[in-house]
């Protein structure tokens, strides 16, 4: 009891580096957890702790849910042999597994491409470019085949491919490399394991109870994609609305504030459009929606983008802050659609983007977005309200 007094003493004495532990301990404790792909186990086990970490700071939280249509790759690979060779199933493909001898299609798989060939009841393997990829699975499907797969032209994975359509036949990305070990004639198995379903998505809303149409709204996606843990995108930008929530606790800024995380930003924004749509009255009150994403590594400095007033009172409010210019697919879109204006608080697209490398985010960095953010906050309360918006 004692010792607990002591430290809250000393916390408060030492404020500055405080706020900076926070930053770090809560990097640490939501990293363990694991990717943050919106619908999963984890995301929601990062979600409870942040809530935790705004009640802990007086405010009320709030949950607003929504859901939208997903396709999900569960694993799928060919087997050559002894050998697995990993995949990506192309969005609206069919699940299945295929065994049957592979057929090594000429050109790029038009339907004359698969004239020249007999793919029946086989696994016919084309290479990507000059038509889309619903093109060649139709023709493979016309021409009888049993599966596709599909070979890059490029280096790397074929990630994110897209059908764009469902196709009632196995369809499987693989790269140039796997694409050499496919044989004409060689027997395959083909194994394609997706599910089409729909995921409840879930915002985190944080506010000083009584408030109830504030003028600023700060706000940053908490999800991340599969197989990145997010550090950087966007775990640098949540924090930075929790420090901006701390900080904010005890000052006039938090009566006139809502702290928002958003949820299916990597899946297509939906967390924040569902917010802007469920929330109209309290959208158009708003004098600024300011949004954080990737703001804990410097791939750049620290730059704003988004409305042309907002980004003139930054820049004035923060030395040597930089623009870029508007847009940007992130949570602040919605609110630019809505009429809000907007401005996004972003340091460049690291290398680790969207890879298994995405583990580390500077709390310094995390911090200093959040000094800037406060100075620009402070302006634009003091500003005159703009005439009849
Ligand atoms: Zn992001």
């Amino acid at each position: 009891m004692r010792q607990m007094k002591l430290r809250a003493v000393l916390g408060a004495l030492v404020l500055g580096s405080w706020a900076g532990a926070n930053i770090e301990t809560d990097l640490s404790n939501v990293l363990k957890l694991g990717p943050r792909v919106a619908g999963s186990a984890a995301n929601e086990s990062a979600r409870v702790y942040l809530e935790g970490r705004f009640r802990a700071l007086g405010y009320t939280t709030r949950r607003e849910t929504f859901s939208y249509p997903r396709f999900d790759d569960l694993g799928s690979d060919v087997r050559v042999g002894e050998r697995t060779l990993a995949g990506q199933a192309l969005q609206g493909s069919a699940g299945g597994s295929v065994s049957a001898a592979a057929v090594l299609v000429p050109g790029v798989g038009t339907p004359e491409d698969f004239g020249r060939v007999d793919v029946r009841g086989r696994v016919a393997v084309v290479r990507r470019g000059q038509i889309p990829f619903a093109q060649k699975a139709r023709n493979a499907l016309g021409a009888g085949a049993a599966g596709l797969i599909v070979v890059n032209n490029v280096a790397g994975e074929l990630r994110g491919g897209t059908l764009g359509e469902r196709v009632e036949l196995p369809v499987l990305g693989v790269t140039q490399e796997a694409g050499t070990a496919l044989r004409e004639g060689e027997r395959v198995t083909l194994s394609v394991r997706v599910r089409q379903g729909e995921v409840r998505g879930v915002n985190v809303v944080a506010f000083k109870t009584g408030v109830t149409r504030p003028e600023l709204l700060f706000g940053g996606h908490m999800d991340s994609v599969a197989g990145a843990p997010g550090a950087n995108d966007n775990l640098s930008g949540t924090l930075a609305v929790l420090d901006l929530a701390r900080r904010a606790a005890n000052t006039p800024l938090a009566a006139r504030s809502f702290f928002v995380l958003f949820d299916g930003e990597e899946d297509g924004l939906h967390g924040s459009r569902s917010f802007v749509k469920d929330n109209a009255a309290l959208v158009g009150n708003l004098r600024a929606m300011f949004n954080f994403d990737m703001v804990g590594v410097n791939a750049d400095p620290l730059a704003v983008g988004g409305d042309g007033d907002l980004v003139a009172l930054a820049r004035r409010a923060n030395a040597g802050l930089e623009s870029f210019p508007a847009g940007g697919g992130s949570d602040h879109v919605p609110f630019t659609q809505a009429g809000t204006p907007t401005l996004f608080f972003h340091r460049g697209i690291d290398p680790n983007y969207h890879q298994p490398g995405d583990r580390v985010a500077d709390p310094a960095l995390i911090g200093a977005t959040v000094d800037a953010a406060l100075r620009t906050a402070d302006a634009v309360l003091s500003a005159a309200p703009a005439a009849a918006r």
